[in-house]
């Protein structure tokens, strides 16, 4: 880069940058690789030198690869939690305010009369293609099989669980899907990943880790999994959520 016409400025003993004649800024020192590269190799900032990042373009990007491979697990765990809390967070709103959430989904109806029928019909259809063959026979088995809630024992107010939710599109009422559960537990659960609200919920509710492995190594088995496919097949069925709604 030719710096002839250009006048250096410096600020502590860090940041160098260069101003043409009129005073503005067109090249700067990477505080990172302490190359002189043009403005415009450098990422945006508002509150940077010129409006630029510190660093080039590539030492930032760099940067940011070694960031993330040192704190992935952080960053992982960060972001799973970050969902969870927000789906808490959205339900207990929805709770708190149901009488405005019923007053705004009522004008909503009566505005839209054409998508309301729509999203009806389309959620019935996203429901209705996913398999539905849980027999009584098999209800009862599965029972029987477990004893009662498949995570506490309780015989008290089971209700029937499906692993995978309806609503993310994948899984269906069928064996592989299905346990039974305590109604407390069962409203917790609501539409999480099973491995993330157990992990999240295990405390709060006194859960055993024995109990819940045994039902994730049962559920594998009645899918023909190994319980590590079985997590894999789990996240991917999240993250990959038939948006017919
Ligand atoms: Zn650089």
């Amino acid at each position: 880069m030719d710096l002839t016409w250009l006048i250096e400025k410096k600020r502590g003993t860090k940041s160098t940058w260069y101003e043409d004649e009129a005073g503005h800024i067109v090249a700067k020192v990477c505080t990172k690789c302490e190359t002189v590269k043009s403005l415009d190799e450098y990422p945006k900032l508002k509150i940077g030198i010129g409006g630029r990042n510190s660093r080039c373009k590539p030492c930032r990007s760099l940067a940011q690869q070694e960031y993330y491979a040192d704190n992935r697990e952080n960053y992982v765990e960060y972001h799973r939690k970050r969902s969870s809390d927000n789906i808490d967070y959205r339900r207990n709103w929805y709770t708190a305010n149901s009488e405005r959430v019923a007053e705004r989904n009522k004008i909503w109806r009566r505005n839209n009369p054409n998508k309301r029928v729509l999203y009806k019909l389309q959620r019935r259809a996203r429901i209705a293609l996913l398999p539905d063959n849980f027999t009584q026979k098999q209800q009862v088995d599965t029972l029987e099989y477990f004893g009662g809630c498949a995570l506490t024992g309780s015989t008290e107010n089971i209700h029937w669980e499906h692993a995978i939710p309806l609503s993310v599109g994948h899984g269906g009422t069928t064996r592989g899907n299905m346990y039974p559960m305590s109604g407390r537990l069962n409203n917790s659960k609501w539409t999480h990943n099973i491995f993330e609200w157990f992990t999240s919920n295990k405390e709060r509710f006194n859960l055993s880790q024995t109990k819940f492995d045994e039902l994730i190594e049962y559920l594998a088995q009645a899918n023909e999994m190994t319980t590590d496919e079985y997590r894999e097949y789990v996240y991917w069925c999240h993250r990959n959520k038939k948006k017919i709604i």
